[in-house]
């Protein structure tokens, strides 16, 4: 079925998509709108290391918004000195968590002692029965 031209219904004062951009264009249509979010990413433009660039993967102090390089070691921000934790990480816009995983050590205990005690109670068993 073949959609008719002039059928499809039209927006009010829908004007041609060719010629210099209307009051209607989204970025002027929008202008004044998310005036918050535009705000803070204004604000946090100017925090420290941002003007001077970044490299890939780097991520940004939780208090002073500063750029910190991926590859940075030291324990503190290199801007405002605020302690760093090595499993959180702020990026431009997420934060990644990294839990550690915790230790193999309990339930391999676990396991072992279930097995230890399997075999206790089979032995003492064919000692019962063979003696
Ligand atoms: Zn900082």
């Amino acid at each position: 079925m073949a959609a008719e031209p002039d059928s499809a219904p039209q927006p009010p004062n829908a004007g041609p998509s060719y010629g210099p951009m209307s009051e209607r264009h989204w970025s002027r249509a929008r202008r004044d709108s998310n005036r918050e979010a535009i705000d803070y990413y204004r604000e946090r433009s100017k925090a420290p290391g941002v003007a001077e660039g970044g490299a890939e993967r780097n991520f940004y102090c939780m208090r002073c918004d500063g750029v910190i390089a991926y590859t940075h070691s030291a324990p503190n921000c290199p801007h405002c000195g605020e302690p760093i934790d090595e499993h959180v990480k702020r990026y431009f816009n997420w934060v990644e968590i990294n839990e550690p995983p915790p230790s193999d050590f309990l339930p391999l205990l676990k396991l072992g002692s279930a097995l230890l005690a399997a075999l206790v109670a089979v032995g003492a068993l064919l000692w019962w029965w063979l003696a």
